[in-house]
C-alpha cells in the first residue's frame, strides 16, 4: 500500500494507474476508522480494481466553537486497517498542502446546504463541497463511497458530481450500527459511559417512528413531537434538529405521503451525534 502526502505524487500514481487501464475507487475519510468506514472500503474495493483512501481532518468543515483540535486520531491503526481491508493507495495530505498560504477558493451550493445540519454548522458544506472537489481533481477517480449516516453530504456530493460534470460514480453505503443499535462514529469516542445509554435515544427513536409511520401516522408533526419528547426524556441530551423531510430536496413534509428522510442532530455531552432514517407508509407504499 502507498502512502501520499502531496498532491503531485497522489496525482501522478491515478494517472499511472489510469494509463494501465486500472480504475480507480476513492474512499474519503476524516480517519479514526471504524466499521463504518471499512464498510465503504469494502464496497469501493469491490467497485474498481483500484482504491485509495484519504484520510484529512479537514479545518474548513469545522465551525470556530467546534471538535477540530479534540477530534480523534490514530494514524498508524488507520494504516493498519486500511491494508488489511486491501487499499492501494492512501492520501494523508497535511492542512497546508490542501490549503496553502493565500489559498482562496470555495465551493457552495444554493439549497441542499440551508437545510437541517447547514442550519446550525453555516459553513461546514462549503468545507466539505471544496475538500471533496479537490479530492476529486487530484485522484481523480472513477467511483467515490460516501455513508448515508451524512445522508445531507452524501445528498450535497451526487448534486456537486453532477452540477460539476465530474461524471464519478457516486456510491452512498448503508449505516453501520454498533449491536445496540447507536450509529458508528469517530465521535462516539467522546461519549462518557454514562452517556452511551442517552447516545442510544436517537437509534431507538427512529425506530419509533419506522412503526408509528407503517402502522398510518401521516402528520410529521405528531411524529416528531413523540420522539422530540422521547429523547428529552434522556439525560445528557440537547436535539438540534429533528426533521421529517424529502429524501432528494430535503424540504420539510407536513403529510407522510411518500417515502420521507427522517434526520436528527442531538448533543450528547461532547459528542454532536446524528442519526436518520426512511420512513415509509405502508398503506400508500406497500412493499
Ligand atoms: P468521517 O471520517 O466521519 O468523515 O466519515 C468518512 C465516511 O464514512 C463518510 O462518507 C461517512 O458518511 C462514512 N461513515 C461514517 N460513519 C458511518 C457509519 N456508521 N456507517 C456508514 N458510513 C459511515
Amino acid at each position: 500500500m502507498k502512502i501520499f502526502k502531496n498532491n503531485e505524487s497522489m496525482g501522478a500514481w491515478s494517472n499511472a494507474m489510469h494509463k494501465a487501464g486500472e480504475t480507480i475507487a476513492l474512499v474519503p475519510t476524516m480517519g479514526y476508522f471504524h466499521d463504518g468506514h471499512l464498510s465503504l472500503m469494502k464496497i469501493g474495493r469491490e467497485a474498481e480494481s483500484r482504491m485509495a483512501v484519504s484520510i484529512f481532518v479537514n479545518p474548513a468543515q469545522f465551525g470556530a466553537n467546534e471538535d477540530l483540535d479534540a477530534y480523534p486520531m490514530n494514524i498508524e491503526r488507520d494504516l493498519e486497517l486500511a491494508e488489511n481491508i486491501g487499499a492501494d493507495a492512501v492520501f494523508m495530505p497535511d492542512k497546508e498542502e490542501i490549503y496553502p498560504n493565500g489559498y482562496q477558493s470555495y465551493v457552495t451550493l444554493k439549497y441542499l446546504p440551508g437545510h437541517l445540519c447547514g442550519i446550525s454548522r453555516p459553513t461546514h458544506f462549503r468545507g466539505v463541497a471544496t475538500v471533496v472537489t479537490k479530492l476529486f481533481n487530484i485522484i481523480k477517480p472513477d467511483t467515490a463511497v460516501f455513508g448515508s449516516k451524512d445522508y445531507q453530504q452524501l445528498q450535497i456530493i451526487k448534486q456537486l458530481n453532477k452540477d460539476l460534470n465530474f461524471g464519478i460514480n457516486i456510491v452512498g453505503a448503508p449505516i453501520v450500527r454498533e449491536t445496540d443499535g447507536l450509529a458508528m462514529s469517530s465521535r462516539n469516542a467522546y461519549l462518557r459511559p454514562e452517556e452511551r445509554e442517552s447516545a442510544l435515544s436517537l437509534s431507538r427513536s427512529l425506530e419509533k417512528a419506522k412503526k408509528m409511520v407503517a402502522s398510518g401516522t401521516t402528520k410529521s408533526s405528531i411524529v416528531k413531537e413523540h420522539i422530540r419528547e422521547y429523547i428529552e426524556g434522556f439525560e445528557h441530551t440537547e436535539i438540534d434538529y429533528i426533521s421529517i423531510c424529502d429524501p432528494e430536496t430535503l424540504d420539510d413534509m407536513e403529510t407522510i405521503d411518500k417515502p420521507a428522510l427522517l434526520a436528527m442532530a442531538v448533543q450528547v455531552g461532547r459528542a454532536r451525534l446524528i442519526d436518520n432514517t426512511i420512513l415509509v407508509n405502508l398503506n400508500i407504499c406497500p412493499e
